[in-house]
């Protein structure tokens, strides 16, 4: 059977959805749970209801729109939230390429074994209280204390966010309880890197999503006079942090070829003109596709904090603030995906995902794969995230045959 997507259709959503949290800068701000996320939700559900899925939300706030068939479960999905002044498809395009996936398998009346289910995750971006709140709910896989009593990025008790919405703390740790039997989940992205478009390839699959350490660290030395001091007898803490951040990105770059790490943040206190600082506070982040280099590069980078810091007077500190493990495609699914792309003559490449993504909390429960189609010059999280509409059509194309494929 060969079926593509209505592109006209899927494209006019995408305009239609990317109207909903439009900012002045010309971007789209649509955090979860946002009035402009609500917009969104209320949008999706319409055209959910429209497409003639049966719609459901968890106590999550995740939504699904389900064609019923009983037995396994074949999922398919994204998120439509966005970070502040972001683009419109990171996410969004995923959710609406599935949307008419199954829209299409509808109209065409194509005989299903398993049920297929549509899915839009709440706050992939990591808004509210750590990445993937909507999936991780999903998964029953969230720590309670954060969720009853952790903080927003915009520095908001979460606690006094949910007393604006109808979701509440009970809600979203039992929604896990609510997730069908799951056999496999396909997330259509954009790669938001520059790889595919480098390469010239329209379609990218993904076989692994790197793991992620995110730690917040310290050096703690000590506060002086910035003109009584002698260079010699100082303990600044900026530079063991400076030094740090060169030989640690040095190692990682010349020991661990592929993986990255970021100091992301960094304030100096006392942070003033004339006073040597006395403490650098840092965030630390480092990330592989492979769980054993992720490992020893935690254990490597370490190393090297201690040996800066006894050569420089310092104590170095450092807390656990996120991990996620690094996931390896189910083989089934991209070879899945290579024969759909050969049978529709699309060239494709996989590539890795630099970014993490709901697929790689859902590999927890169910083979999980991505399909990524170009970022342009490798913008995302920024008004000028776009894609080719061509690309776009390819992967829709793509995940409609693959989701047929899985659950007919
Ligand atoms: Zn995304």
């Amino acid at each position: 059977m060969h079926m593509t997507v209505n592109f006209e259709r899927l494209k006019r959503d995408l305009e239609e959805l990317g109207r909903i949290g439009r900012d002045e800068h010309g971007g789209v701000s649509r955090p979860s749970f946002s009035p402009a996320d609500f917009e969104a939700r209320q949008w999706l559900k319409t055209k959910i209801e429209e497409a003639g899925l049966c719609y459901r939300q968890d106590g999550a706030g995740n939504q699904f729109g389900r064609i019923e068939c009983g037995g396994p479960t074949v999922m398919a999905g994204s998120h439509i939230d966005t970070v502040p002044n972001g683009g419109m498809f990171d996410g969004a395009a995923g959710v609406v390429a599935a949307l008419e996936a199954a829209r299409r398998i509808v109209e065409e009346k194509v005989p299903l074994k398993k049920a297929l289910e549509v899915a839009s995750f709440t706050d992939e971006e990591g808004n509210l209280v750590g990445d993937f709140l909507g999936s991780r709910a999903f998964m029953g896989l969230l720590d309670e204390k954060e969720i009853r009593s952790g903080r927003t990025s915009f520095g908001l008790p979460f606690a006094d966010v949910l007393k604006k919405t109808p979701f509440t703390a009970e809600g979203i740790l039992s929604a896990h309880r609510s997730r069908p039997e799951l056999e496999a989940y396909l997330e259509l992205h954009i790669e938001q890197g520059p790889v595919l478009e480098e390469e010239g390839v329209p379609i990218g699959i993904v076989e692994r999503i790197t793991g992620k350490h995110y730690r917040q660290c310290a050096f703690i030395g000590e506060s002086g006079h910035a003109g009584t001091t002698p260079l010699e007898l100082r303990r600044d803490a900026f530079l063991g942090l400076a030094d740090f951040a060169l030989k640690a990105t040095q190692h990682v770059a010349t020991k661990h070829y592929g993986s990255m790490i970021t100091v992301g943040k960094a304030a100096l206190h006392p942070g003033s003109f004339s006073v040597i600082p006395g403490r650098a506070d840092f965030t630390l982040e480092f990330r592989s596709g492979a769980a054993e280099s992720l490992a020893a590069i935690e254990k490597e980078v370490f190393g090297l904090a201690e040996d800066v810091a006894s050569t420089r007077g310092l104590t170095f500190i450092s807390r656990v603030v996120d991990k996620t493990t690094p996931v390896v495609v189910a083989p089934r699914l991209v070879s899945l995906l290579e024969e759909e792309c050969r049978t529709l003559g699309y060239p494709s490449m996989r590539v890795t995902s630099g970014a993490g993504h709901d697929a790689q909390i859902l590999a927890g429960a169910c083979d999980s794969g991505m399909i990524f189609v170009p970022s342009p010059d490798g913008i995302s999280h920024a008004p000028a995230e776009r894609v080719d509409w061509e690309d776009l059509e390819m992967g829709a194309n793509l995940l409609l045959m693959a989701l047929i494929a899985l659950a007919a």
